[in-house]
């Protein structure tokens, strides 16, 4: 979890909407010395090769671990990075993304320490939520085995990780991706885990760009 002390974060909960917004205008002093032009581009329009789907956690900004700009990531965050076929906001972020954007890679990013996955591993009920984070238990029912078989330190991290793989397969499984597959669009997708404790990002090396090597349960007939 993270490592901040209760000074650091006392110091953050103090921050108001004045400090937001001059935070804002801090940031537009920079920008503009550094390249004056830089609105004036950036206002232009967007070319992202990548789209991100990631935690809602406010410790995995996309841009800034992975030290890109704006303009680099288009960006769907959600609590615990789910992928469901009925959730129109991502549907219609991975649509636009794909179709229009033609993003080239789709990356879903979990992290270590989400606190969703933990709420899912567990039994306590939490809220509204519970609802959401039932997606999660199906990814712990399908590989309790595994899961339940490794040390109780490690249990929430390894469903981390499978619930960032489940995810992407997910992605992979919509007619969106399938469709754009099928027409030959260079397209590919990716399950990433980031560690809040060491700031690297753990490559899952589940990478797939075509719907030959997918589970056959899942491919369409195009
Ligand atoms: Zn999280």
């Amino acid at each position: 979890m993270c490592a901040a002390n209760s000074e650091e974060l006392l110091k953050r909960e103090e921050i108001t909407l004045e400090n937001l917004l001059q935070g804002n205008r801090d940031f537009v002093t920079k920008t503009l010395e550094e390249d004056p032009d830089y609105f004036q581009k950036l206002s232009a329009g967007q070319k992202p090769p990548v789209l991100w789907i990631g935690c809602s956690d406010s410790r995995v900004p996309a841009d800034k671990i992975t030290n890109t700009m704006p303009g680099d990531i288009f960006v769907t965050r959600n609590i615990a990075n789910v992928v469901t076929h009925s959730d129109m906001s991502m549907l219609s972020v991975l649509d636009y993304s794909v179709n229009i954007l033609k993003i080239k890679h789709i990356i879903v990013c979990g992290h270590y320490g989400c606190g969703g996955v933990a709420a899912a591993h567990g039994n306590q009920q939490v809220g509204l939520i519970d609802n959401w984070l039932r997606n999660i238990k199906d990814v712990y029912r399908l590989n309790q085995t595994e899961v339940d078989a490794l040390p109780e330190n490690k249990k929430v991290d390894r469903l981390v990780e499978l619930n960032a793989i489940h995810s992407a397969m997910n992605v992979m499984s919509t007619s969106i991706v399938q469709n754009a597959w099928a027409n030959g669009q260079e397209l590919s997708v990716h399950a990433w885990v980031y560690s809040l404790e060491t700031g690297l990002i753990n490559d899952l090396k589940f990478s797939y760009s075509k719907a030959d090597d997918m589970d056959p349960m899942f491919k369409m007939d195009i």
